[in-house]
């Protein structure tokens, strides 16, 4: 029961391996961007805090994401952290928690891509609101435009997966979110992955790397 990291831009595809790891492996996916997304959508004194920061691609301030997932945290399966930490403070915050629950540290996945086709994929992608489960128009398109295959409810595209927000995004990751690639180097909790190859073939080597594929 080993949790772990999934490092990334926005865009990368943490999400989407996300969901496939947690229906085929039994781990349980804490996205932070989604919790949000449910606290701003019910109106929470945490979703009016946030709310401002997200429609502008900011990051919402560490102390209110640390306590966040202490709140989510559970002592039953693996957690995959699909994009959380987002800065060193959040990842020190992680680990020091962890710990005092006994998980022992977290291991890291960076998923490696290019800008240009980060943009790509927010610019394409629909969402399910409900489950939090993601489509590309061109990549990976579900059965009928706009349908989600599996609830068969409508799929939206996010407000901040708009080209001004998208840049800021692009720039807030770069500037406080890729020092953690250092932060888990250092440790030797690294692995880095290509995540420019087609969801298939991420999974398959994000399974190597986790040791999970055998038997599969
Ligand atoms: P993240 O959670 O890292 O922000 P998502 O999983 O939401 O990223 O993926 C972003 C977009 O890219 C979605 O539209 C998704 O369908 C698409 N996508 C995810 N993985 C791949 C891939 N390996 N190849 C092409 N498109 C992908
Ligand atoms: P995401 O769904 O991961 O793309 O996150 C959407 C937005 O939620 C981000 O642009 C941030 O405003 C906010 N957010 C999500 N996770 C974090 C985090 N770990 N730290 C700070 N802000 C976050």
């Amino acid at each position: 029961m080993r949790d772990i990291v999934l490092l990334g831009g926005p865009g990368a595809g943490k999400g989407t391996q996300a969901q496939i790891l947690q229906k085929q492996f039994g781990f349980r996916q804490i996205s932070t961007g989604d919790l949000l997304r449910e606290h701003r959508n019910h109106g929470t004194e945490l979703g009016k805090a946030a709310e401002g920061f997200m429609k502008r691609g900011e990051l919402v301030p560490d102390e209110l994401i640390i306590k966040m997932v202490e709140g989510e945290l559970r002592d039953d399966a693996g957690v995959l952290f699909d994009g959380f930490p987002r800065t060193v403070a959040q990842a020190e915050a992680l680990d020091a928690l962890l710990e005092s629950r006994g998980r022992g540290m977290a291991g890291a996945v960076y998923f490696q891509i290019d800008r240009a086709s980060l943009e790509e994929r927010l610019l394409g992608r629909w969402t399910n609101p409900r489950t939090g489960r993601v489509y590309h128009e061109t990549f990976n398109p579900p059965k009928v435009a706009g349908i989600d295959d599996e609830d068969g409810g409508p799929l939206v595209q996010r407000d901040d997966d708009k080209p001004e927000t998208i840049k800021k995004r692009l720039d807030v990751f770069e500037a406080q979110t890729m020092p953690l690639v250092a932060y888990y180097q250092h440790s030797e909790r690294l692995a880095a992955i290509d995540a420019t190859r087609p969801v298939d073939e991420v999974t398959h080597v994000l399974l190597h790397v986790l040791g999970l594929d055998h038997g599969h």
